[in-house]
């Protein structure tokens, strides 16, 4: 496989690199991350500014309201924007990284149409309503109800750790729509309208200090039937598309974020005189290793995804590849944080302390949710094992949002 650009993607990349230089030296400061109005604010104006630019879904469809483009100009977009130190998706993760891909293949047209244009001009943000206070990993196990009435579906029960539903206009939204199926074929996927009534958001605070998620109660919400994904009691084909698109290319971005943050500590080691310490150094060589192959691993995720669809003629989606690097990724980015307080020792508590504003300890507990959101490493272990490895399944096998 060669890596090295075309003449064409070089050309999408260099526009792409001038344009990030201007729009950067405009873009005021990061607002506070406890206050989620500003935030949203802040990720839709960036948004939008990509969108009029021409930046907004490069992979997606036109159709969508995107470029058209393949899925090396997206990658070219991640890397660049991360290197530019361009603010990340943030409130518009959902809708941009997973739910967004999952309309694309699996929505029928006028769900592309509806949903998709405004999640890229920055219009609509999107939460991920799939966990339950009794299934998480065993995401299977989820009782939310859905009674069909009519043209709608009556949704009764709740979800926890919703992030950003205190933003967010809609909802990614899995529901039991036949309790007497076996417990993976009576699931759908429906889009939830966040301002319906009879939904409830009850902000739950992190160790961070803020609300990055909520709970979700949901009492006779009538949802019309045009808003499910996929057919009745196929949602959970259609959340292994979810999952792949989050655990395979969500992340994406931060592996070139941490290559950057990697640079810097190295820097910082320096100034700071533990540079000296050989075992430390290589340290350093190890993790700068393990970022440059997950971005590799990401190419080829995405590689392997279009040239399945171009044999199929579907939709690329990522495949079991997608826990590798979901597993390896969230393992990796917490030991560079656990080696920045060693290298910066008391340093590393107070912002601005070491020369710049990094917030050092606040990533490293955020780091610490890496490891389960998205499906804990147990699970994405599970996966490798059975569907990589093809080593048996164990009788209480079960998987995660
Ligand atoms: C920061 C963050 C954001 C999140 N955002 C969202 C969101 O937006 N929407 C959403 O729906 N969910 C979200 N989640 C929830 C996340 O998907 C779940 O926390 C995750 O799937 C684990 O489920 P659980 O918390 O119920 O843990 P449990 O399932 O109770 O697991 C507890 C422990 O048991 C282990 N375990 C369980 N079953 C097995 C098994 N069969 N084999 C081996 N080990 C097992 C797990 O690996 C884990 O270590 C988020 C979580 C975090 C931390």
């Amino acid at each position: 496989m060669d890596l090295s650009d075309t003449p064409a993607e070089a050309g999408f990349r260099c526009g792409l690199r001038s344009w990030l230089a201007k729009a950067m030296a405009e873009l005021g400061p990061p607002p506070d991350p406890a206050d989620w109005p500003a935030r949203r604010a802040y990720d839709t104006a960036w948004q939008r500014q990509l969108y009029e630019a021409g930046y907004a879904g490069v992979h997606w469809p036109a159709e969508a309201g995107g470029r058209g483009a393949g899925p090396v100009e997206h990658l070219i977009l991640l890397e660049e924007t991360e290197r530019a130190g361009a603010p990340y998706v943030g409130a518009n993760f959902v809708g941009l990284l997973h739910a967004g891909p999952t309309i694309v293949a699996e929505g029928t047209p006028e769900q592309r149409r509806r949903y998709l244009p405004p999640i890229l001009r920055g219009e609509e943000i999107w939460c991920q309503g799939f966990s339950e206070p009794d299934a998480g990993s065993d995401l299977a196990a989820l009782r939310t109800r859905a009674v069909r009435d009519g043209d709608h579906y009556v949704v009764t029960g709740s979800k926890i750790w919703t992030s950003h539903a205190e933003v967010a206009d809609w909802c990614e939204l899995l529901v039991r729509t036949d309790p007497e199926a076996p417990r993976h074929q009576g699931i759908s996927w429906l889009i939830l309208p966040m301002d319906a009534s009879g939904v409830t958001v009850r902000p739950l605070r992190t160790l961070a200090g803020t609300t990055e998620f909520a709970e979700l109660f949901l009492d006779e919400v009538r949802v019309p039937v045009s808003n499910r994904v996929g057919a009745e009691n196929d949602g959970w084909r259609v959340t292994m598309v979810t999952l792949s698109f989050e655990r395979g290319t969500a992340f994406a971005a931060e592996v070139v974020a941490c290559r950057r943050t990697l640079g810097r500590l190295a820097r910082l080691a320096e100034t700071e005189g533990a540079w000296t310490d050989a075992v430390l150094r290589r340290r350093f060589g190890l993790l700068a290793g393990q970022f440059d192959a997950l971005w590799r691993l990401v190419q080829w995720n995405v590689s392997e995804a279009a040239a399945a669809a171009a044999r199929t003629g579907g939709d690329a989606v990522p495949g079991a590849g997608a826990s590798v690097f979901k597993l390896r990724f969230s393992e990796a980015r917490q030991e560079l944080y656990d080696l920045a307080a060693e290298v910066l020792g008391s340093g590393s508590l107070l912002l601005g302390a070491v020369g710049e504003e990094e917030d050092w300890t606040g990533q490293r507990l955020q780091g610490l949710s890496y490891t389960i959101a998205a499906g804990t490493s147990q699970i994405q272990r599970s996966i490798v094992a059975q569907r990589i490895l093809g080593l048996p399944k164990p009788r209480s096998a079960t998987r995660g949002s």
